[in-house]
C-alpha cells in the first residue's frame, strides 16, 4: 500500500509547526485586543450563497477554488474560502448591526481548491480583523495600523511593503468601468483567454492579470485614480493622512484591484519580496456593501486577513520552554516513588517529563534530545537510603538528594534561576 498521506495540499500542524501557528496567533490576538477587537469564530461551512454573492459568482474564489457540497438533508453549503463573508453574515444573524462599531478577531482554517505550491495550500490558515460600522476614513486606517503593528510584533514589517489604492465608490467604479471597457474591447483579441472572458464580466479585473500580454496592454490604459469623484478622493486623501501621521510608509500601487466583488474604496496588501511568488501576507479593504448583499442593511466595513502559514515562515518563533527535569524511575516502585513529587513540581510551574521505562542508557538519551536541563534518578541503592541522584545535563555532575527535600530543593533552584 502506498504510504498513507494527507489530502493534496492539506499538511498536519506537528508540535514545531503548531508553535509557529500559536506565535502568529497570539502576537495578533494580544495586539488586536489592545485595539479593542475580541475575537469570535464562526462555522467552517456556511450556505453557498453566503460567498457566492458576496465575492462573485465570476471571482476566481467562488469560479474555481469553493469547496461546495449538498449536504445529507439537501442543503448546498461551502467550506469557508476566506472570513469576511461569514462575520457579516453572523453580523446579521445575531442583530448586531443595531449595535455597532462591531470588531472582530479571528483565527481558523480556510479551505480553496488551488494548485498547492510552498505557501499555497488548499487548507490554509488566517488571521483576520473586520470593523463593522465605521465609515470613515478613520476605519479604514486603524486596521491598516493595526495590520502594521502585528507585522511588527511578529518581526516582520521591515520584510514587508504596504501598498495601497482605492477603487473609489459605486460611481467612481462605474464610470471607470466604461473607460476601461470602452479601452480593451479594442484590443479585445489580444487579451490572455481570461481576460477575455473578465472583459465581459468584471472588467475591473483585468487590472490584476498576471499575464504578461495583458500587463503590457493596460500600460496605456486608463487609469482608475482619474476617475475618482471628490468623495472618493477625500476618503483616500484622508486615509492616507492617517497613515503619514502614524508613521506607516505606504506605497500607491493603481494596479491593486483584489479578487472579490465586495471591495471599494480602500484595499491595501503587505508584501513581501521574501517569500517567491507567494508575496501577499496580509491583504484586506473597505467592504460597505457586503452587508446589504446579504440582505443585512447599509452597514459599511473594513478589514484585513493575513495567510498564518505565510506569516510563520517569515517570522522567528520563539524556541518551547526548555524541560527543567526528567524523572527516571528503575522500577516500577521507583518511579510511583518519584510520580507525586512530579506531580507537586508541575503544579508550581515546572516543565517535568517522564522516564517512561527502566533503561537508564535509553532514557538519558531522551533526556539528551528533549536537551532536559536535569535528570533524577532513582535505583534500589539510592532508594533505600532515602535519596535520588541529580544529574546536571550540561556537565554530568551529579549529586545526591534527599526525597524527602526533593521538592523543596528543586523549587528553590528554579526559581532562582
Ligand atoms: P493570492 O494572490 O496569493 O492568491 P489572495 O488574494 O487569494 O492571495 P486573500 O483572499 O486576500 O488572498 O487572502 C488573504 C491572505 O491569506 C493572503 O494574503 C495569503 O497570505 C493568505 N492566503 C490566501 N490563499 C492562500 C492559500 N491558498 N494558501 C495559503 N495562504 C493563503
Ligand atoms: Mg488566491
Amino acid at each position: 500500500m502506498a504510504k498513507l498521506q494527507s489530502p493534496r495540499g492539506t499538511s498536519d500542524l506537528l508540535p514545531e509547526d503548531m508553535a509557529g501557528h500559536r506565535h502568529v496567533v497570539d502576537t495578533a490576538k494580544i495586539i488586536c485586543l489592545s485595539f479593542g477587537y475580541e475575537e469570535m469564530a464562526t462555522p467552517i461551512f456556511e450556505f453557498t450563497e453566503v460567498f457566492a454573492r458576496p465575492l462573485g459568482e465570476t471571482s476566481d474564489v467562488v469560479s474555481k477554488e469553493t469547496y461546495s457540497f449538498t449536504d445529507r438533508g439537501g442543503e448546498a453549503l461551502t467550506l469557508r474560502p476566506e472570513g469576511t463573508a461569514g462575520a457579516v453574515r453572523a453580523l446579521i444573524s445575531a442583530g448586531l448591526t443595531q449595535t455597532l462599531p462591531q470588531k472582530f478577531f479571528y483565527a481558523g482554517p480556510m479551505f480553496r481548491y488551488e494548485r498547492p505550491q510552498k505557501g499555497r495550500m488548499r487548507q490554509f490558515h488566517q488571521i483576520g480583523v473586520e470593523l463593522m460600522g465605521v465609515p470613515g476614513a478613520v476605519g479604514d486606517a486603524e486596521v491598516i495600523a493595526m495590520g502594521h503593528m502585528v507585522l511588527s510584533g511578529l518581526g516582520v514589517a521591515e520584510k514587508c511593503v504596504l501598498n495601497i489604492n482605492t477603487l473609489g465608490d459605486t460611481e467612481s467604479r462605474q464610470a471607470y468601468r466604461q473607460a476601461l471597457v470602452d479601452y480593451l474591447s479594442a484590443y479585445r483579441g489580444q487579451l490572455s483567454e481570461d481576460s477575455q472572458r473578465r472583459l465581459d464580466l468584471n472588467p475591473l479585473r483585468i487590472l490584476d492579470s498576471k499575464d504578461e500580454g495583458d500587463i503590457a496592454l493596460l500600460g496605456d490604459a486608463p487609469r482608475l485614480d482619474h476617475f475618482l469623484n471628490t468623495a472618493s478622493q477625500q476618503h483616500f486623501d484622508s486615509v492616507r493622512r492617517y497613515l503619514d501621521a502614524a508613521e506607516i510608509p505606504a506605497i500607491i500601487n493603481p494596479r491593486l484591484v483584489r479578487g472579490l466583488d465586495y471591495y471599494g474604496h480602500t484595499t491595501f496588501e503587505f508584501i513581501t519580496d521574501a517569500l517567491g511568488a507567494q508575496g501577499t501576507v496580509m491583504a484586506g479593504g473597505r467592504y460597505d456593501g457586503l452587508a446589504a448583499m446579504l440582505g443585512g442593511g447599509d452597514v459599511s466595513g473594513v478589514g484585513w486577513a493575513a495567510g498564518i502559514e505565510r506569516l510563520a515562515m517569515l517570522a522567528d518563533v520563539p524556541s518551547a520552554p526548555a524541560v527543567d527535569v526528567m524523572m527516571i524511575g528503575m522500577s516500577d516502585d521507583h518511579m510511583a516513588r518519584l510520580f507525586p513529587l512530579a506531580v507537586s513540581l508541575r503544579q508550581e510551574g515546572m516543565r517535568v517529563e517522564t522516564g517512561y521505562a527502566p533503561q537508564l542508557g535509553k532514557q538519558m538519551k531522551r533526556a539528551d534530545r528533549i536537551a532536559a536541563r536535569q535528570v533524577v534518578i532513582l535505583g534500589d541503592d539510592e532508594a533505600a537510603r532515602g535519596v535520588a541522584i541529580l544529574r546536571s545535563m550540561a556537565d554530568g555532575e551529579q549529586t545526591e538528594i534527599a526525597l524527602t527535600d526533593l521538592v523543596a530543593q528543586l523549587l528553590a533552584q528554579h526559581k532562582g534561576q
